[in-house]
Parts: C-alpha cells; structure tokens; sequence
C-alpha cells in the first residue's frame, strides 16, 4: 500500500465515484474504500423478475446539469416512460378513479397552496442560505398540511399526491421539499417529474461504471472504514480489518445514517453532530411488481402511514407481463416475498390483477445506508447540513443527503461530489511546492 495518499474518499456511491474521478483527473493520487464489494451505493441494479432492476435511485432529468453532462459525456440517453393511463387514489377512506388529469385537476390547487411561498423562501436556489429561513426550518411537512384547513378528502389527497417522495409528513421538514420545488420554479410537478420520470439507458450501473473506468483512483471494495483522525499534516483513516490509510485529505462520502458509525476526530461542530444524530427519518422503500398479462397503463396515489403501497404505476412490458413500480411509505410493511400480500394490497384498486413476482432492497435494513433518501427533519437542512459542506480541517463531507441542490437525488450527489473534489484541489495546490 502507497504511504501517503493526496486523497482517499470514503464511499463509492455516485458522490465518492465523480469525487475520485476528478481529482485523479487532476493528477492527484487517489484512494477509494468502498465498504460493500460494488461501486454505485443506494443505485444498485439487480437480476429481479426476470430481468435486471433498478433496486435504488433510478431516475433523472435532462434539467440536472451535472447528471446531464456525465451522460452526454458517455454517450448515454435516457428512456422515456410509459404512457399515462387510469389513475386511482385512496382518500377519506374511499378508493376513487379518473384519468390522470382528473387526480391533477383536484390536486393541483391543494399543491399551489401548500408551496406557495418556495421561491421566496429560496429565491437562488443555488444557495439555499441566501434567506433565513429559521423560522421555515421549525415547520415539519404535516405542520404546514395543517395550517390550510384542509378537508379529511382534500387532505388524503394532498398527500397522496406527495407520496411518491414524502413517507413522513411528520419527521420530514417543509424546507427540503419548498427549496426542491423552488428549483423547478416553484411547481411541484416539475419537480415531480425531474425526481421519478425518466430513467437512464442500461441504468445507473452503467453510468457509475463509466466514471469510474475515467478514474485512475486505487479502489478497495469490501473495506468498511470505522475511523477518521485528521493529525494536521495528514489524515489516518482506519478500516475495520485493523488497516490504516494515510493521506493528505479526506472525503467522506456517506450516507447521514452511517456517518454515526464512524469515530471521528476532532469532534465535528454541534450542530453537524445534532443532524448525524437526528438520522435522516426516510424509512421508505421500492418495490418491483410483475403481474400477468399485458394490463393498461395505470397509477394508484395513496396516503403514506396510511396504505402499504402509496406511489404505484405501471412501468414497462416484459414478455408478456407488466412490471409496476412501487414507493412504499414504511420499509418494514413490506416482506420481500410477500407475493399474495402485495397482490391483495393491488386488489383493493385493480380486482383481478394476478402478481407472479415481486423484488425488494431493504436499504433501511442494509448496513451501508441504513435508510432511503435524504429527507431533511425540520431544522438540518439549513443548518446541520450547511455546516457539514464546510471543511473540518483536512476532512471534507460530500453526498446527496448533505447537498445544496437537489439534496436526496442522484443530481445531489453529483454535484455535491464534485464540489468536494473542487474544494480538495484548491486546498492541495495551495500546498504544492512553487517551482
Ligand atoms: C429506493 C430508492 C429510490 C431512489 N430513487 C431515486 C431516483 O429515482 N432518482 C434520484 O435522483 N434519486 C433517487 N434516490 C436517491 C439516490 O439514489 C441517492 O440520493 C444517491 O444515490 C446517493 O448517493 P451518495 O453517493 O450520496 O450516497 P450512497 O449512494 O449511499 O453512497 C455512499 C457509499 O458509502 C458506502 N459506505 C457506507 N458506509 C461505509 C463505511 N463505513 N465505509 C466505507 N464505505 C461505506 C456505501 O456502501 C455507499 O457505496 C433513491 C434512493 C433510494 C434508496
């Protein structure tokens, strides 16, 4: 092992990978330590019901500049989503159905109301910190549901709509979700479509794979780090198999959930301690459905905390059957091979319809994430999540669950990667001998 790395980055998820590519573009000698045996983090493609998945992020937008520019730079599109057809939605107790427009007929209103105020909370979205927003920060997604006076339907409704991103209106802070929506000039749809619409030609593996065969960085997979001392002149990180790996900066590219796992010295700020200490709350899951035969475009919306399945629609035709996709508010609802369980929960709206397989990634019960995506509490996401962007002596944060923009997206952890990269280069050619 070489002596002294210029870098290791912890994590090889979309943050850590374009991190490592670009310092290793730079010229600087790299290391990446990975704690799982692959690269791509909570992406994960898999062989699922009779086809390869994807089991984590899947989704992005011609709209995400750094997204975008990785996959024109590979030669990579992106597929387009099935047409929209019947939608059902669960609200005051009742299954109801229309068209698609008919659901955004009613809902629109509710989400004008509710996001109203997003571009004057965060008029740049580009620096969420240009406003205080201390007051918004105190407000919890269900505090501001509250303050319209809603209708048991209009309000089942309403968080139908939200359920595809929102899993608890409770522990989930408006802020995140108005600065998201302020991004997409202050419509929710938008934004909506940027988060869950269209996926990347041979998916995210071979994206994150194509980055990566960009970097000359030295990659460790299977090394779970458990320590992370910055001694002023270098940083020791240490591995749970008892290695220790000098360099002269750290990245430290993981998810919020994990970071707690980690000594780390010297202590960080308070309040970056409150926002690791307070996890990020998304408990959420996705799940893969294959039913038989070739059944007609359809979404179902339900409430999260109050139905198993909450953001439901078909995806796409495979031999014959039709696969569906599935946003689940609460990960422990969901058994993996609870085939009759997930039909019944179908059957509520679609009587008939005949699941044959069904395909799920714990990704809160997996070790290495420890949660889905980010969803800052009230009160972290300007604040904990600000003062984690800034160095710690020569220990530097990246990932989607601390970003700026589009916190909680693959975009988040791009572009929250590449500042990180950004910002150690700086530092390490200030270092740098004058010739
Ligand atoms: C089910 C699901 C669906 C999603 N859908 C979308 C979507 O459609 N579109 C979208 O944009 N986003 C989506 N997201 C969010 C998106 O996937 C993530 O925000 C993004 O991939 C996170 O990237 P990251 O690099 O910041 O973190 P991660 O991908 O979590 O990478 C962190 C890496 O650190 C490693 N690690 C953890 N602990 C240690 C340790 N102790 N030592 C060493 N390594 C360690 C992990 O193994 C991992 O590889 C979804 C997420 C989930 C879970």
């Amino acid at each position: 092992m070489k002596e002294l790395f210029d870098v290791a980055v912890i994590g090889a998820g979309m943050a850590g990978v374009i991190a490592a590519r670009d310092l290793s573009e730079k010229g600087y000698e790299v290391v990446l330590l990975e704690a799982r045996d692959r690269i791509g983090g909570r992406t994960y493609m898999d062989d699922a019901c009779g086809t390869v998945l994807e089991l984590g992020g899947a989704y992005v937008h011609w709209t995400q500049p750094h997204i975008w520019r990785e996959l024109q730079r590979l030669g990579i599109t992106v597929n387009a989503p099935m047409q929209e057809g019947s939608s059902y939605w669960l609200a005051d107790g009742a299954v109801h159905s229309g068209t698609s427009e008919d659901f955004y007929g009613r809902v629109a209103p509710l989400l004008e109301r509710l996001f109203a105020d997003s571009r004057a909370r965060f008029p740049m979205p580009f620096d969420p910190t240009a406003l205080d927003n201390t007051e918004i920060e105190k407000e919890s997604i269900e505090d501001r549901i509250n303050s319209l006076n809603l209708s048991a339907y209009e309000r089942d409704v309403l968080e139908a709509a939200l359920s595809g991103v929102v899993h608890s209106y409770k522990d989930h802070g408006i802020a995140q979700l108005l600065h998201a929506v302020a991004t997409y000039f202050g419509n929710f749809s938008a934004f909506l479509e940027t988060a869950g619409t269209w996926s990347i030609q041979g998916g995210t593996k071979r994206l994150v794979n194509g980055m990566m065969d960009e970097t000359t960085a030295k990659l460790l997979l299977s090394t779970p780090v458990d320590s992370i001392s910055d001694e002023g002149s270098q940083v020791t990180i240490g591995t749970r198999d008892g290695q220790k790996i000098h360099a002269r900066t750290t990245i430290v590219a993981l998810p919020i959930n994990t970071i707690g796992d980690m000594h780390i010295t010297p202590a960080l700020p308070h309040v970056a301690q409150s926002m690791i200490a307070r996890k990020n709350p998304t408990l959420a899951g996705k799940l893969w459905i294959r039913v038989r035969g070739l059944v007609e475009p359809f979404t179902i919306c339900a409430p999260a905390g109050k139905y198993p399945l909450n953001a439901v629609r078909t995806e796409m035709y495979l031999d014959g059957d039709t696969l569906v996709l599935c946003m689940c508010s609460d990960d422990s609802a969901i058994r993996g091979e609870d085939r009759f369980g997930v039909q019944a929960a179908l059957r509520k709206f679609i009587p008939g319809i005949e699941v044959v397989d069904i395909a799920y990634h714990s990704w809160v019960g997996d070790e290495f994430s420890k949660g889905g995506w980010m969803m800052n509490r009230p009160g972290c996401f300007t604040t904990g999540a600000v003062v984690l962007r800034q160095p710690h002596g020569n220990i530097h944060f990246a990932g989607s669950d601390i970003s700026a923009s589009e916190a909680g997206s693959i975009e988040g952890a791009l572009s929250s990667g590449a500042q990180a990269a950004r910002d150690v280069s700086i530092k390490l050619a200030k270092r740098r001998p004058k010739p």
